[in-house]
């Protein structure tokens, strides 16, 4: 009986929270292949919005996999599930007042879509991690890629299953070309043109 529930907006509202923190909630959302980053970056950026006093979180692709997704595999289907609960639990966290982090391959522009749906104009922050094919194969940290071309690893994104690059993104980094720390600049700068931090 879904239409009888109503969202329960609570007395403390997400502006208290913001206040109180000093920041903005606002979902910082890193789309792209395997290996091009997107973790090193969140964890980076982390950081050091911590030494600057902001509190941020990363929702991490294998951590969310083993916990609240572990039923769900790599099937379109399942893929769409999977970003479409991370959408939500990263929409709570940003009412909560928190900068979030999310780096998911989240290969399908419409998933995106939604995730962007769900959050108010400017809270919602599309960084499109890129990185050319051939340099993922030469770093494959986790000798994913190698698995993937060898037929070992069905629904490979990028190998065996699309990826959708990003129309518009807010921001686009260029992991081949950049160093972690100049990403995360870019990443910092944005923000603080934007009054979130
Ligand atoms: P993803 O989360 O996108 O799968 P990871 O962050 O897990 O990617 O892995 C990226 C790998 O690429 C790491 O081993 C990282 O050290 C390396 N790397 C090399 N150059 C860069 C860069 N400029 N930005 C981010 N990662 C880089």
């Amino acid at each position: 009986m879904r239409k009888h529930i109503i969202w329960h907006e609570g007395k403390v509202k997400k502006e208290d929270r913001e206040k109180l923190l000093g920041q903005k909630g606002v979902v910082i959302w890193l789309t792209g292949l395997s290996g091009a980053g997107k973790s090193t970056i969140a964890h980076e950026l982390e950081w050091r919005l911590l030494e600057m006093g902001k509190l941020a979180y990363v929702l991490d692709g294998d951590n969310i996999r083993h916990g609240l997704n572990s039923d769900l595999g790599f099937s379109p289907e399942d893929r769409k599930e999977n970003i479409r609960r991370i959408s939500e639990v990263a929409k709570l966290f940003a009412d909560a007042g928190i900068i979030t982090i999310t780096a998911f391959i989240s290969p399908y522009k419409e998933d995106r879509k939604r995730a962007r749906s769900l959050l108010a104009e400017g809270e919602f922050i599309e960084v499109y991690v890129k990185c050319p094919l051939e340099v993922l194969i030469k770093r494959d940290p986790k000798g994913l890629y190698k698995k993937a071309l060898a037929g070992e690893i069905k629904e490979f994104t990028g190998i065996s299953a699309p990826y959708e690059e990003p129309e518009d993104p807010e921001i686009i980094l260029e992991t081949d070309k950049e160093t972690v720390e100049e990403s995360v600049e870019k990443i910092l700068n944005y923000l603080k043109e934007r009054g979130v931090i």
